[in-house]
């Protein structure tokens, strides 16, 4: 029986708007022998490729991809690439010491210049635009969470220069949402076209004479070996960079679970509508609220935006139709609506969605167990777009054994206990999606922070 067809350009707005045909390069010829194997062909295991054969180019390296390159969250997030990091200050801080912790969030404002350079250097253009991040509060509840934000950084080690508050109408001429009553604005972030980048970058590694294997599915992964579809690859370093699709993996059912994010997009909107909504720099935008949302202004002048908000489906399953919920592609127009009164008349051309990966403590990590050489890097939630990046410069020091700042810090060599067995990994993370939900109508109702969101707070960020 044939595989089925997938029409990736079908997958989101990015890939519907590249110009790549996505013909699948050719799956594994057959056994092979390699010095690394990496597996999965997102951003993690490319930007892994891409550095590791810089760092050595006698490295027999071969990806191995079961879809093509970028068909996971890679080429369908909301392209904030972005200095954000999953896992809390006070984890990083009992991983280390706060100075610790203040390296790997110096690293990642680093990270994102990172992209950038070497995107361009590549001669990627993946409409990489540094224009930073706009955080509004629409009620006094929000306000005062940004104000305690932006004051423990500061107490942190950061500065103006990192996080700053806007009074309302600084706030509002970045984005004329309704209501503003103030925020805050970090540089540290730039807006990216998902699917150009990723699949850019794996022609960068493709030409630089990586075999990318596409369409081979692995099956487990064992020390010094990979079982595919196609026969086995024997490799000394194994590295693993499967993130929301973890689950799928012999033996990792409970490692990472895959939790979906949803987007939708507008046409592309007229001049007359961008002066009277903002953005002019091209910030990345959410909101001080509990249910994570997301937009970016893209370079074709459209709005895409996302949430969370879509379920967790028993035993971590994954299917194609998860990729969309009705319920949830509404209420995110609507929420947009809502706080852009401007966009009536425009249309929404877009919407698609995808999984992310979560560990049990909401801790990303990257390592390598130099004894059984098998190596791994994800857990990133939803700040995988930068941090990625991290991740393959990282891997490549340990692989190559370079002493660099990178293997020192706090992330690497972290291990994630398993998640709980089902069916109470369904009810936890269900749970806590809906406390999420539920903890921005109780602020709106009590115009107090709410009581729900703190007391749920272990189960909903692992904090
Ligand atoms: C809708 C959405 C919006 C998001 N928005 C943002 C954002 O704005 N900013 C941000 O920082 N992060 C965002 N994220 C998260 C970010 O996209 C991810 O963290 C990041 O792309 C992870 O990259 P990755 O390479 O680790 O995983 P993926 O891109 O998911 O790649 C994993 C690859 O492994 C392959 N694979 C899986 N299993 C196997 C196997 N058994 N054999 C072979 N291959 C396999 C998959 O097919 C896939 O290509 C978003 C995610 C989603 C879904």
């Amino acid at each position: 029986m044939g595989r089925p067809l997938t029409d990736y350009r079908s997958l989101s707005l990015w890939h519907a708007t590249v110009d790549d045909d996505f013909t699948p390069r050719p799956s594994l010829p057959g056994p092979a022998s390699y010095d690394v194997a990496i597996v999965g062909a997102g951003l993690t295991g490319l930007w892994t490729a891409y550095y590791l054969h810089r760092a050595d180019p006698t490295l027999r390296i071969v990806v191995l991809e079961a879809e093509v390159a970028g068909f996971g969250a890679s080429g369908r997030n909301g392209g904030w690439c972005s200095a954000l990091f999953p896992t809390s200050w006070q984890k990083l801080v009992a991983a280390s010491s706060e100075d610790g912790a203040r390296r790997m969030l110096r690293a990642m404002q680093e990270t994102v210049r990172e992209v950038g350079r070497a995107a361009a250097a590549e001669g990627i253009d993946a409409h990489f635009h540094q224009g930073g991040t706009v955080t509004l509060a629409s009620s006094q509840v929000q306000l005062e969470r940004l104000r305690g934000e932006v004051a423990s950084a500061h107490a942190r080690g950061f500065t103006e220069e990192d996080e700053r508050l806007l009074e309302p109408d600084e706030a509002s001429a970045m984005l004329a949402a309704d209501p503003v009553l103030g925020g805050t604005f970090t540089p540290h972030c730039a807006v990216i076209h998902p699917s150009r980048l990723v699949r850019g970058l794996a022609r960068v590694v493709e030409a630089s004479g990586v075999p990318l294997f596409e369409h081979t599915r692995v099956q487990s992964i064992a020390p010094g070996r990979v079982e595919t579809d196609f026969g086995t690859v024997r490799a000394e370093i194994v590295l693993r960079a499967t993130e929301g699709y973890t689950a799928q993996v012999a033996g990792l059912r409970r490692a990472v679970v895959p939790v979906y994010s949803l987007m939708v997009a507008t046409e592309p909107l007229t001049d007359e509508m961008w002066e009277t909504i903002g953005l002019a720099d091209r910030p990345s935008f959410t909101d001080a609220r509990h249910l994570i949302i997301y937009g970016q202004r893209t370079a074709d002048g459209r709005l895409a935006f996302g949430g969370r908000g879509a379920p967790y489906h028993y035993g971590s399953r994954i299917q194609p139709s998860y990729d969309a919920a009705p319920r949830v592609f509404h209420e995110l127009r609507t929420v947009l609506r809502e706080m852009l009164p401007q966009l009536r008349g425009a249309e929404f051309t877009h919407q698609w969605g995808g999984c992310l990966g979560i560990t049990r403590d909401w801790s990303a990590s990257v390592g390598l167990d130099r004894s059984t050489g098998l190596g791994w890097a994800g857990g990133y939630v939803g700040d995988g777009v930068a941090t990625t990046n991290l991740a393959g410069r990282t891997l490549t020091d340990l692989v190559t054994g370079g002493d660099s700042d990178l293997v020192t810090l706090p992330w690497v060599g972290h291990r994630s206990r398993s998640w709980e067995p089902e069916p109470l990994r369904w009810l936890g993370i269900n749970a806590g999606l809906r406390t999420m939900s539920f903890a921005d109508v109780e602020e709106r109702w009590t115009h107090r922070p709410s009581t729900v969101a703190r007391l749920m707070a272990p189960l909903t960020t692992g904090h």
